[in-house]
Order: structure tokens, then sequence, then C-alpha cells
């Protein structure tokens, strides 16, 4: 029985490997890679004679035959990894046992990239080969010098070699994929198969057009006069050398600021553009390193923590769809619940048909799903699937799911929509939008509350919200007198929001808050707007002739008319946007991080904003100041690595004119 089982996971191992590894293309979430290889590397411990050379336990990824092999003068290892925080401690504590109490560690964060040994002789790049099997990888050496990361001169002209991970940013990740979708071709999984994909490129100009990095994580400098003898040293020697290495590497004293470590990363890689599946936690002193070895696979003077998988599969249990508040029908993918990143989930975005299609998506199917922070789930792939040729392909519906009206298409367009007005999905969707966060943020009221507003005829268009009285939201299930008076507060307080929300709530196609913001900062008053005309808004900075089409179309259109007026009657007076105060800013990029003591980030953004400048979410050269509040985090590192100025909320507030 127990060499079915294990026969069983070795086929399987050995066959995602080589997807992973040499197609690129993994059809199994990592997290479930890591199951199937705990499970075979717990079976071996238990029973050492069923352990065979050919395990993939005993053994490091797979080489491919794309390029020339090269055998390395040094093995590569992988790492042993465990995703809790008792097996990271147990660890240390052996290590305790052998060597005393104070064992420094190292912690850095653990790229999710390729790694790959890079040969320097007299200081200069000689030779770039994959890991491959850790004995033998793949040289590719052409394809690393189009790498601006990887220094083709070293500082001092030495012989050594190092180890890093090639990865693509987040962001140039999500635009090849964006271009691969476009252009029709294949479509990457995750960064780390679109970095693998990219080097090991036979033609190294598409290498080159590939926005690829490298971190540097490994000295191998047997040659070097007084080589380091700390692993922390080494880091600093490397970046010293002109390498480019982590900047969020940390000694730590023993486990317990390391587990620390690994808590704070958890939620804050995030924040980073690149991707990272866990912590590496390695031993300090280079001769505990020496004395500690290998196991056949890995080193013993290192472990990975890895963070909570971000990308688990689950089946397809049916596809629901919806009615969007452009009237767009908007597929589900309904799941069989499964725990990701900390939650249950029982449901993941689709987008469209079209993406079903891409996708070949078919009910039953298995599929691997993704959440990053906050984002909704999303189906990145169909898995490995059994029968899935078997069942049927998915067909689009015709006609609306809520009211039944034939759907249509937009030329242009990848959507179906429901063009009827009076469809019950539709108008439930543009008054959930009206009170969203981003719109006019009525507290409390929420699509189950809609729902019943609607069901019971006293809600059909925006407006009607604020005809309603305490006792009628009484007579909505479940709402006692103070959830009553609650959502009647909320909906007062929104009638004397700003123009941009009022803007943006009013759900103009092409309109969202940016644009919103444009338009509230450039006419003041909704009057103003209502009155502006096709000519002078296509002249907006942002707009453009198809926005100014619609805005104009918008405001022409009979039933709007109506609500603007119907809302007016009501006493919903947008307040006047603040008119730009100075050009103070003018031609600077505001990034800002951290919290603010004063005033929150919105408000500092507000205050950069009237007075002429933009403000960014990411880093870059082309940022002019960094506003660092409390806590900041990787944005404040990377301004500090690119040498842009920071500034602390008192000199922003200087800037100003304001005393604090
Ligand atoms: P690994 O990714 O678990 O860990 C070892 C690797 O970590 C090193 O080789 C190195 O490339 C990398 N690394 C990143 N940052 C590092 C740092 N700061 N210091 C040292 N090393 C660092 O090992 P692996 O052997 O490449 O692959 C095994 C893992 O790959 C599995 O645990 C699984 O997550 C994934 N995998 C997935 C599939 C799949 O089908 N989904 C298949 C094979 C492998």
């Amino acid at each position: 029985m127990l060499n079915i089982r294990i026969q069983y996971l070795k086929d399987e191992i050995n066959k995602h490997n080589y997807n992973y590894y040499v197609n690129d293309n993994p059809t199994i979430s990592d997290y479930e890679y890591d199951k199937l290889f705990a499970e075979l590397k717990q079976i071996e411990a238990e029973h050492p004679e069923l352990v065979t050379p050919d395990s993939p336990t005993q053994r490091v990824g797979s080489v491919s035959q794309r390029f020339l092999p090269f055998t390395h003068k040094h093995r590569l290892y992988s790492l042993d990894n465990t995703y809790n925080y008792e097996d990271l401690k147990s660890w240390y504590t052996k290590l305790q046992q052998e060597y005393g109490s104070e064992i420094e560690l190292v912690c850095e964060l653990k790229i999710d990239g390729l790694a790959i040994a890079l040969t320097y002789e007299n200081g200069i790049f000689v030779r770039g080969v994959t890991r491959g099997d850790g004995i033998t990888g793949e040289e590719i050496t052409q394809n690393l010098k189009t790498i601006k990361a990887i220094p083709l001169k070293l500082k001092d002209k030495v012989n050594l070699d190092v180890r890093g991970e090639i990865y693509m940013p987040k962001s140039s990740f999500e635009k090849l994929n964006a271009e691969n979708l476009e252009k029709g071709e294949k479509l990457f999984a995750n960064p780390r198969n679109a970095a693998a994909g990219s080097l090991r490129q036979l033609d190294s100009t598409i290498t080159a057009k590939r926005d690829l990095s490298m971190f540097t994580y490994t000295l191998v400098a047997e040659e070097i006069a007084n080589p380091p003898q700390t692993h922390y040293d080494s880091i600093m020697y490397m970046k010293e050398q002109g390498f480019k290495v982590n900047p969020n590497i940390k000694l730590c004293k023993n486990a317990d600021e390391a587990v620390a470590y690994c808590k704070e990363w958890e939620t804050k890689r995030f924040d980073l553009d690149y991707a990272t599946d866990g912590v590496v936690i390695k031993v300090n002193k280079i001769s505990i390193q020496e004395d500690l070895g290998f196991t056949s696979r890995a080193p013993k003077w290192a472990t990975a923590f890895k963070f909570p998988p971000e990308e688990v599969s689950t089946v397809v249990e049916s596809i629901e769809l919806g009615v969007g508040k452009t009237g767009a029908i908007t597929p589900v993918a309904v799941l069989k619940p499964v725990q990701l990143a900390g939650s249950t989930v029982s449901r993941a975005s689709l987008h469209n048909f079209d993406e079903i299609k891409r996708l070949d998506l078919r009910i039953g199917d298995t599929v691997l799903i993704k959440k990053a922070a906050e984002i909704i789930p999303k189906v990145i792939k169909v898995a490995d699937t059994p029968n899935h040729e078997d069942r049927p392909v998915y067909i689009p519906p015709e006609v609306c799911p809520v009211c039944g009206h034939k759907l249509e298409t937009i030329e242009g367009e990848v959507n179906l929509y429901c063009v009827n007005t009076d469809c019950a999905g539709l108008i439930k969707a543009k008054i959930e939008f009206w009170a969203s966060k981003d719109a006019m943020d009525i507290d409390f009221l929420g699509p189950a509350v809609i729902e019943q507003l609607y069901n019971k005829g006293m809600v059909k268009t925006p407006a009607d919200l604020y005809k309603l009285k305490i006792e009628d939201f009484m007579k909505l299930d479940l709402v006692k007198e103070k959830s009553a008076t609650n959502l009647f507060n909320a909906i007062q307080k929104s009638k004397t929001n700003t123009l941009k929300r009022f803007i943006t709530a009013l759900n103009i196609k092409n309109i969202g808050k940016e644009t919103a913001d444009i338009l509230a900062r450039e006419y003041g008053t909704l009057d103003n707007l209502r009155n502006a005309t096709f000519d002078t808004l296509k002249e907006l900075n942002g707009i453009g002739e198809l926005t100014a089409k619609e805005i104009e179309k918008f405001f022409n259109n009979e039933r709007n008319i109506t609500l603007l007026n119907e809302l007016k009657s009501l006493g919903v007076e947008p307040q006047a946007a603040q008119q730009a105060q100075s050009s103070i800013f003018k031609g600077m990029t505001f990034v800002l991080t951290g919290t603010l003591e004063k005033m929150t980030r919105n408000q500092a953004s507000d205050i950069i904003k009237l007075n002429g400048g933009q403000t960014s979410s990411s880093v870059s050269k082309n940022t002019t100041y960094v506003l660092a509040g409390e806590s900041a985090g990787s944005k404040l590192t990377k301004a500090q690595n690119l040498g842009i100025k920071i500034l602390t909320e008192k000199d922003f507030l200087e800037m100003i004119g304001k005393e604090i």
C-alpha cells in the first residue's frame, strides 16, 4: 500500500517539477505542491528503507535542454521549508543545543524568482548559469548580460561566484501579461514563471526587452583576501562590489526576532513591487554554516518560512451572473469553499465572457485562484483537471439573467450589456454604487438593505433614498430603531458630500473618481459642469473626446435631468470643489507613505493637488518627494535607495506655510 502511495507522490511531484521548471507553466499551486512534497518526505522519514536515489526529495529542481549544460563548480541547493512558526522555533532550538544559546540569524525575503549562479574573473562577469538540478544548469550568460542589476565589472579585480534570484517586478509582469493578452499570446501564471520564461529565451533581444532584475544573496569567494566571516558581512561585501542586494535584510539575535520579522513581512510584502513567498532564515556565522553542511538537497544552516498561500486550487461549482452598474453582465465563479490567505473563499471574479473563453473554463473544472491584498480572488487558470474535455463548453447567456431582456454588445468592447433601464439588477447595482466608498460613501447602506428597499418598492433611484424616513427603514427585516436612525443619518449626511464624490456617484461612462476629481476642480459646481460644452470638455487635460461625449450625453438624457432636478429639490447639494490655491508644487510628484499625525494621507494629497502637484502610488526616479509618516515601509526604503528627497510631515507643513 505504502509503495503505491510513494510511487504516486513521486510521479506527481516529477510531473509538476517538469511543468514548473522546464515549461514554466505550473498546473497546481505552490502550496499544493509543497503538501505533496511534505507527505513524501514524511513517509520517507518514517521508512528510510523506501528512499531511492531518484526520489524528488533527494534532488533539486530539473534541467531543461534549451541551452548548453554547464556543471556548477559548487553545487546549488534548494531550501527546506515550513508554513508554521513552531517548526522554525524547533529548528533554532536544535541549533542552540549544538552551538550554545546565542546564534545570530539573518532574515531575508524569499524572492519568488529563479536562482542563478554568476562567475566573475578579475572582477569581470564571465558566466551565468541557471540552478537546474543543482549540479548542472544551463549557461545563459548572453541573456544575463541584458539585465542591468547584474554588474559586468566589479569594484575590485576579484575572482568570485555569487548566487541570487532573477525576478520580474509585479508591475512589469502585469504589463507583459496585458500585452500578451492583446496579442493573443500565452499568459504567465505569476511573475516567477514570467521571469523564467523571459530569461530562457534563445533570442537575447527578447530577454533584453523584458524588465528583469536580480537580488544577490550568496557569496562564494574562496580566493578573496580576508573573506567575510558572517553571512551579513558577505551581503555588505557584495553590495560594495556593485551587486544589488535586498534592502530588507535583517540581522536577528534569536528565533523570536526572526518570527517577528516573518510576521511583519506577511502583510508588508503586498507593498513590494516584487513577489516574495516567504522569508529565508540563515545562520549568520560562516564557521557554523560550514560545520552544519547540507542534506542531499538543502543546507542545514538555513530554512524558509513560507507565507500563507496566495494561490490555491478548488472546483468551480457554477457560474453566477450578475448585472453591474453599467449594465454589463458579470460572471462570477461559485467555488467549493477553500481557505486562502487566511479567509474562506467561495466566489472568484471572472471579469467577462471573453475571459471564460480564454481560460476555457467549464463548470466542474478545478481552477487555480489567487488573492492579493484586499483584492477579490481571481481565477488564474484551469488546473490539471480530469474530464475537462468531457464537460460542455460554457455558452454565454443571450438574455439578461435578471430581467430577461436580450443582451447587446458594444463595438470594441468585450462585455455583454443589459440595456433595459428598468432592469431590477441594473437599478440595484446603480444604487449600490451610489452608496459605495468611492462614491457617496453612505455607511450601513449595503447590498442587503438595498435589496429590501427595492423589493418593497421604496427605492428605484438614488433620489428615492433621500425621501426615506426613519419609520420607513424600520419596515425592513432585522432593522430596529437604532440601525434605522443610523441609516437615515448616513443618507442625510451624504447630501453635502464633495462634488467629486457626487460626480463619481452619477456613474457616467468612463468617469471614475480620478476623472471626477478633474471635473470637480475645473468646474467647481454641478451647475457649471451641467452647462459645460463638448468643446470645452474635450480640451481638458485627462478628458478627451470620448469622455467629453459621454458627459454631454449624460447631462442631456431626460431621465438623468429628472434625477438631478429631483436630487436638488431634496436638498442634495454637493459642496463646491476647492479651487486651486497656488502652483508651488507644479511639475512635482509626491509619494505618500506611513501614517501622518496632523492629517490623513488623503488630506495631504488634496493639499498637494490644490497647489498644482501630483501624487503617485509608487516610487520611481520621477518622484520628486516622498512624504513619509510613522511606520513608513518599503516605499521609504526604495526612495532612500534611489536618492529621492524624503519629507517629514513637519517639512511638508513648512513648505505650505503652516506651523505645527
Ligand atoms: P524553493 O523556492 O522552495 O527555495 C529555494 C530557492 O529559494 C533557492 O533555490 C533560491 O532560488 C530561492 N531564494 C529566494 N530568495 C532567497 C534568499 N534570500 N536566499 C536563498 N535562497 C533564496 O525551492 P525550489 O527547490 O526552487 O522549488 C521548490 C518550490 O518551488 C516548491 O516549494 C514550490 O513552492 C515550488 N514548485 C512548485 C511547483 C508547482 O507545480 N506549483 C513545482 C515545483 C516547484
